[in-house]
């Protein structure tokens, strides 16, 4: 099957309700690339940046990309993955040029999946048809105690058995009473993860650390920079809980160091920051090889078969942020989702939501 042409589309997708994580958060911007062939057959994959930051610059690189691929042969994957690489590297290593091509790359692996009318999860290896996910739209750095409260709350009355909450905005005193409130509504059987977003010293990290352990924290995420990788092996050392890094780290190349030197205790990989479901796949195997578990970040249309492809997949973090482009997206239940049967992803875009979102 050949590749014939693509076409992109860049959309801006409002939040429901601002809040703040790394940044205030007010809007999200999808860049979908969707390939055509030469039997009429389609498929897309997205790149993604927040409140119209480069979202121009983003679709340019994936249309600049995208080129690379036209008049190739879909089946010749390694071949179409080494073309993207060449021409994304000078881009860059990592940011935008790495997401261009991871979007053109997992529109790849979709098409793939709808060629041979299989869920992507099977294609990729098909280890089990249903992942745990845990509820990470919620428990924001903004929320007052009650709030924070009363949607820890909501969670587990709509059956999550896990959550994320960020900390690393206040004070270490006043941090620390916010988990212990959260863990307060949830009662001692429900998984709190804290991300951290690259805030704190090593110090802070294991001081913190050795707190939150006493509240039951299931793990602590991206406590210092991630390309400190000396402070994380320090902090993965000094501390039970397991720490996690990677949402930021592009290629097999910028895993290879954390895990060698034991700086992430889980392999969080990005679909997107790490070059696309080629590359995802490639890390994930090397986590194994370090008896790491891997869990996904964002891209939930994505991930949710990519967490359920692998052996040492645990977790898909349920981020539906613009859940909205799509007919039907699947939903959790009791804390899992099931992998979409239909072929590719699963289900489609909503041309009508897209027409709505377009920038
Ligand atoms: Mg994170």
């Amino acid at each position: 099957m050949k590749i014939t042409g693509f076409e992109t589309t860049a959309l801006k997708v409002p939040v429901r309700e601002s809040f703040v994580g790394s940044v205030k958060f007010e809007c999200f911007n999808p860049v979908v690339v969707e390939l055509l062939t030469d039997v009429g057959l389609r498929a897309h994959g997205v790149a993604m940046v927040f409140n119209n930051f480069h979202v121009g610059l983003l679709k340019s690189c994936v249309d600049a990309v995208a080129e690379v691929v036209v008049g190739g042969e879909l089946e010749r994957w390694g071949e179409m993955w080494e073309r993207l690489r060449r021409t994304s590297t000078r881009i860059g290593n990592d940011g935008l040029g790495v997401y261009a091509m991871a979007a053109v790359d997992m529109a790849m692996w979709n098409l793939r999946a709808k060629a041979l009318e299989m869920p992507l999860a099977k294609l990729l290896g098909g280890c089990r048809d249903e992942v745990p996910v845990y509820a990470s739209n919620y428990l924001w750095r903004d929320r007052s105690v009650e709030a924070l409260q009363r949607e820890a709350e909501m969670l587990v009355s709509q059956g999550y058995r896990a959550m994320k909450m960020r900390m690393g905005w206040k004070s270490r005193q006043e941090d620390l009473k916010r988990l212990a409130a959260v863990r307060e509504a949830v009662g001692p059987d429900v998984d709190i993860m804290v991300d951290v977003l690259w805030v704190w010293t090593v110090y802070d990290s294991i001081v913190m650390g050795r707190e939150m352990e006493k509240l039951g924290v299931y793990w602590l995420e991206d406590p210092v920079p991630t390309h400190d990788v000396a402070g994380l092996a320090e902090i993965a050392h000094a501390l039970d809980m397991p720490v996690v890094s990677g949402e930021n780290v592009s290629s097999k190349r910028g895993f290879r160091d954390l895990f060698e030197r034991r700086a992430t205790d889980v392999a969080m990989i990005d679909v997107q920051a790490v070059g696309g479901v080629t590359e995802w796949m490639k890390v994930a195997a090397m986590a194994e090889a370090f008896n790491l578990p891997a869990v996904s970040h964002l891209f939930d249309e994505f991930s949710v078969h990519l967490v359920a492809a692998i052996p040492n997949g645990t977790w898909t973090e349920h981020m539906p942020w613009w859940e909205a482009i799509y007919q039907d997206p699947p939903q959790p239940v009791n804390g899992s989702i099931r992998v979409p049967q239909s072929p590719g992803i699963g289900f489609e875009l909503d041309r009508g939501a897209m027409e709505r979102f377009r920038l």
